[in-house]
């Protein structure tokens, strides 16, 4: 049973104080969202779990030991603005990238990378896709493209920068149902998302954020705190 504990981080870009004094701890099988208005520090919180922004202070624990950055347990998605969409690469490619950790970029793929990769493209449902174009399909399916990628990298911490925004309802549903299974089979889901109305429904757990936390429990509370 693993847990991520996070302890009075303190996140400071040049001239922003983006995150002060954040603490909570959760642990696998739970469904986190990191909740707050524009500039809150929700995408900051996730690039600091996933050691991509340095800590100016405090602490972020994973299985009591320390965060190394590049770790392959930890699978971050950015928003969507932030990913170059006309990419070339089809679903197999994006889905191939997810065992780079452990092969290198221009390694040997052996059996049990195949198996992996066969695995995460069958567990999100996207055998019939594998050789379509990113840049060609919904946003719903490149989604499940990017999941299937962190699938077979066998991360167990998925970090998500607004996963449902632009979904049509179908989508958003079926993400929901995704994020689901993904958190049952053991995973930590943690997620921004800025509708507060739509938290209990998706989630387990909620981080009331702005630069500080604000509440932090189950998303009920959350929710309950806000009003
Ligand atoms: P609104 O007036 O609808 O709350 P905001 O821009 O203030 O608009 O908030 C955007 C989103 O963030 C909404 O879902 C809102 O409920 C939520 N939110 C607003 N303030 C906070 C806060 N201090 N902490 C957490 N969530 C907030
Ligand atoms: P959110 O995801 O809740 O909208 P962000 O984490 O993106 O919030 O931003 C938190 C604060 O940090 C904001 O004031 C934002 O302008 C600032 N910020 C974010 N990224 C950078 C950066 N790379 N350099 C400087 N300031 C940044």
């Amino acid at each position: 049973h693993h847990e991520l504990v996070i302890d009075s981080l303190q996140v400071r870009y040049r001239n922003t104080l983006a995150l002060d004094g954040v603490s909570f701890a959760t642990s696998c099988g739970n469904r986190v969202a990191l909740v707050g208005p524009n500039g809150a520090g929700k995408s900051t919180l996730l690039k600091a779990i996933a050691g991509l922004v340095p800590r100016s202070g405090g602490t972020i624990s994973w299985r009591r030991t320390a965060v190394k950055r590049w770790s392959r347990e930890f699978a971050y998605l950015p928003q969507r603005e932030e990913v170059d969409w006309s990419f070339p690469i089809t679903v197999r490619g994006l889905v191939e990238m997810g065992r780079y950790p452990q092969t290198g970029i221009f390694g040997r793929f052996g059996d049990a990378d195949h198996a992996a990769v066969e695995n995460a493209l069958q567990s999100l449902d996207l055998l019939d896709l594998q050789k379509r174009q990113i840049r060609e399909l919904s946003g719903g399916q490149q989604q499940r493209a990017f999941l299937a990628r962190a699938i077979a990298q066998e991360a167990h911490v998925l970090l998500l920068d607004e996963p449902f925004t632009g979904l049509d309802r179908n989508a958003s549903r079926q993400l929901g149902d995704l994020l689901e299974r993904l958190a049952h089979e053991g995973r930590l889901v943690v997620a921004s998302h800025h509708d507060l109305a739509t938290v209990p429904k998706l989630f387990d757990e909620a981080l009331l954020l702005k630069t500080r936390p604000i509440a932090f429990g189950t998303a009920e509370e959350a929710l309950s705190a806000k009003n």
